[in-house]
């Protein structure tokens, strides 16, 4: 795994008032494929997903952007990207058949050279975000627990929610780059919780399912810098374990690939070295001078080592993740209590729910306290379906 994999750090905040949009992710993996000699170039062109990125991210570092006239940007620049770049403002042009460019104007398609340094600076420092996720109403459903967890020979009572809190969560917005064999990219989000633990990881720009609104409205102190670090470690861990685990489905795949290429070449060589032999055999029987021709068939095998070299190397993996953006969240939770009756038995069962989603939490087996996806009476008491079993 590459050691660029991970998490760049940013412990000051920016103005923060880009917001990291769905459809980000995919057109900067677009703009990363152009600006890789071997990545699709024809996927990136004058993409509007690029265009509204550049748009968000320009905005999001605090520089100004004006529409100019045939579609252009004037962009006055922020100090920090005054100082990166040397100028005060810049007119990007995205248009990609204009013939010629107003003076000290960038032509800004993906791949070009300022495309590649605009994501090259965003690629440095990840867009810093705080959002709030919205809570649903009614923040669970009637059914509550019953939605999530099956019961037999039980009955669910009424599900009776608590007042929802907010709790602190940070999701890391990445692209994964898979170069060698075919080079391939994919969004990642993944979401962390207070205590850094892993709670969501999808091979997608954005969170699925979340409405939000900028800032913290409902978490006033900032999180301590020893916190802060800590929580980076650990969010650094679960990516470079995802890295793996998908470096290892990434080679699963490019295995095949990389074998049915070898074989091809094999075969070719080996009908070629046939027929080296055929010749060979024929005109020794004819007593004609056979050192040229073993020479032939030797070159011919070194030639066949080689390319399997070349072919072996292409498709060697190399992986990498790079962090694009970097969202704190004031995420909506609230406690669930909901009643377990069977006859006289009257249990009562606690849960959390993920307000934003109105998703509960599986509950835990009152036996082993593992979550539970069905409940069902055992000996007298209430247990997973595992503890039945035992
Ligand atoms: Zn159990």
């Amino acid at each position: 795994m590459s050691p660029a994999a991970g998490t760049r750090r940013r412990r000051t905040r920016s103005p923060g008032r880009g917001t990291i949009a769905s459809g980000d992710g995919a057109a900067l993996a677009a703009a990363l494929a152009a600006a890789h000699p071997d990545g699709h170039a024809a996927v990136a062109g004058q993409t509007p997903e690029w265009r509204a990125f550049v748009g968000r991210w320009l905005e999001a570092t605090g520089s100004t952007v004006s529409a100019a006239a045939r579609g252009d940007w004037e962009v006055e620049l922020s100090p920090a990207l005054k100082r990166r770049w040397r100028r005060q403002r810049v007119r990007l042009v995205f248009d990609p058949l204009r013939p010629t460019l107003p003076r000290g104007a960038w032509f800004t398609a993906p791949g070009s050279g300022a495309g590649r340094r605009i994501l090259e600076a965003a690629l440095e420092e990840p867009l810093y975000t705080r959002r709030t996720a919205l809570p649903r109403v009614p923040g669970v459903s009637e059914e509550g627990l019953a939605a999530v967890c099956r019961v037999r020979g039980l009955a669910w009572g009424p599900a009776r929610l608590g007042p929802v809190r907010y709790e602190r969560r940070v999701s890391f917005h990445a692209v994964a780059t898979r170069w060698g064999g075919l080079p391939s990219q994919e969004p990642w989000v993944v979401l962390f919780g207070p205590q850094g633990d892993l709670l969501e990881w999808k091979s997608e720009s954005d969170l699925p399912g979340v409405r939000s609104r900028e800032e913290l409205y409902q978490i006033a102190d900032d999180l301590p810098a020893a916190e802060r670090a800590r929580w980076f470690e650990q969010a650094r861990r679960h990516i470079d374990r995802l890295l793996a685990e998908r470096g290892q489905e990434w080679e699963q795949a490019v295995a095949r690939l990389r074998d049915d290429e070898l074989e091809r070449l094999g075969a070719f060589f080996s009908a070629r070295l046939e027929e080296e032999e055929e010749r060979l055999r024929r005109r020794t029987s004819n007593g004609e001078e056979s050192e040229i021709e073993q020479g032939d068939s030797t070159s011919l095998k070194l030639e066949w080592e080689r390319r399997a070299a070349e072919v072996r190397a292409r498709w060697e993996l190399k992986t990498e993740v790079r962090v694009w953006g970097l969202t704190e969240w004031a995420w909506p939770m609230a406690e669930l209590e909901q009643e377990l009756r069977a006859g006289a038995v009257h249990l009562r069962i606690r849960s959390r729910v993920d307000v934003a989603r109105g998703l509960p939490a599986l509950p835990a087996c009152p036996t082993c306290g593992a979550p539970a996806e069905m409940l069902v009476r055992a000996r007298g008491a209430v247990a997973c379906v595992k503890c039945a079993r035992a």
